[in-house]
């Protein structure tokens, strides 16, 4: 047992601002002298009520989302979100494209098969997901209800360096592992959604950005929380929301606003993942498989091509306090998922052991 925090490069739940785990600690048991915690007070408290109108405004002025766009707090993660889109946003033709880039992209369109026609419009598994397939508008089918892909590719460690162009038909993102780690133009995307136990805060919270228009045309035999208008006509209040999630997330929306804004966090992230990948690719014993422009600066991923080496790295590295290197468990390796909260004193620590690794493991 040790008081010292890790360096925790798992891929969610990962690290939080040690400076909101403070603030959340000293108002834990008595929130600003109020005299209940977070947790025990009523969802239509006033003091929740400004917890709640806050993060929205904090997320809506740090991402700079556009006045008819809707922003909602659900649960049921992003997995939910996998279901909630065919069933609200198949409006028309009940049909809509996926592009497949990992396994949450499978996944996602799996989910949304059992409720319309999907066309998979390109997929990069014939090469182990280590690139993303270049699409253009004469690809989507002309009467598609929405467009789908996922951002950024958790397990494989890879992102859509360009937004697709989709013309007219809604494009819709799985973000879960990339919101607020650089600057989006929400006006390009119909719908954005994302857990949060990435980039934004505990698991329990789901984040949903929606073009008005988009919401409202759910089937009628729809189970009322699954459908958007619900939530955005109550404010995310229709139901108790996750009250203490949400008021972890309002707080790091703060610490984004008061660290100078997604720009300011996205050079910060550049830097640690320029360094990172710098280092991986400037030695001949780690290799990263994914190339080099469709590279994630969220989650970084490589190998050193032997899986007994690949264990002994994790264990030791877990051994000095650097947590969670290790893959996901469906492709193995290793992989440094640096999001937002990951101070670049733990990549520097992170290379500093990758060297003397290799110095004895070589
Ligand atoms: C983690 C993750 C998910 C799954 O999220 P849950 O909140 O556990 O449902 C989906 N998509 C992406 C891109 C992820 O990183």
């Amino acid at each position: 047992m040790s008081n010292k925090r890790a360096y925790n490069f798992s891929a969610g739940p990962s690290m939080l601002p040690l400076s909101v785990l403070e603030e959340a600690a000293a108002d834990l048991t008595n929130y600003k002298g109020c005299g209940e915690s977070v947790m025990e007070m009523s969802h239509r408290s006033g003091e929740f009520s400004a917890i709640l109108s806050d993060a929205e405004a904090d997320l809506r002025e740090i991402m700079d989302i556009p006045s008819n766009y809707k922003v909602m707090f659900i649960q049921g993660g992003a997995t939910l979100q996998f279901s909630m889109v065919p069933m609200n946003l198949m409006r028309k033709s009940k049909k809509a494209d996926y592009i497949i880039t990992g396994a949450w992209a499978k996944k996602a369109a799996k989910e949304a098969k059992k409720f319309g026609d999907i066309k998979i419009t390109a997929s990069s598994e014939e090469d182990n997901f280590s690139h993303i397939p270049e699409v253009t508008k004469d690809d989507f089918r002309e009467d598609a209800d929405y467009v789908h892909i996922t951002s950024n590719n958790t397990i494989y460690g890879t992102k859509f360096p360009y937004i697709p162009d989709t013309g007219d038909i809604p494009l819709v993102s799985d973000m879960s592992s990339c919101i607020l780690s650089e600057k989006i133009d929400v006006s390009r995307f119909g719908l954005i959604y994302a857990g949060a136990q990435k980039n934004i805060g505990p698991a329990g919270v789901t984040i949903v950005i929606a073009r008005e228009e988009l919401l409202g045309h759910a089937g009628e035999n729809i189970p009322v929380y699954l459908d958007y208008k619900t939530h955005s006509d109550n404010g995310s209040t229709y139901n108790t929301p996750p009250c203490f999630a949400i008021y972890i997330a309002g707080l790091v929306f703060k610490k984004i606003k008061k660290d100078g804004g997604i720009s300011a966090i996205e050079k910060k992230n550049r830097v640690k993942a320029d360094k990172l990948y710098g280092f991986i690719d400037s030695s001949d014993f780690y290799k990263c498989p994914t190339r080099k422009k469709d590279r994630s600066i969220m989650n970084v991923v490589f190998v050193t091509g032997d899986g007994e080496k690949d264990k002994k790295f994790v264990s030791e590295a877990k051994a000095l306090g650097m947590h969670n290197l290790n893959g996901h468990r469906s492709i193995g390796g290793m992989r440094a998922s640096i999001y937002n909260a990951m101070p670049e004193e733990g990549v520097d620590t992170l290379i500093e052991f990758m060297k003397k690794f290799e110095a004895e493991n070589k």
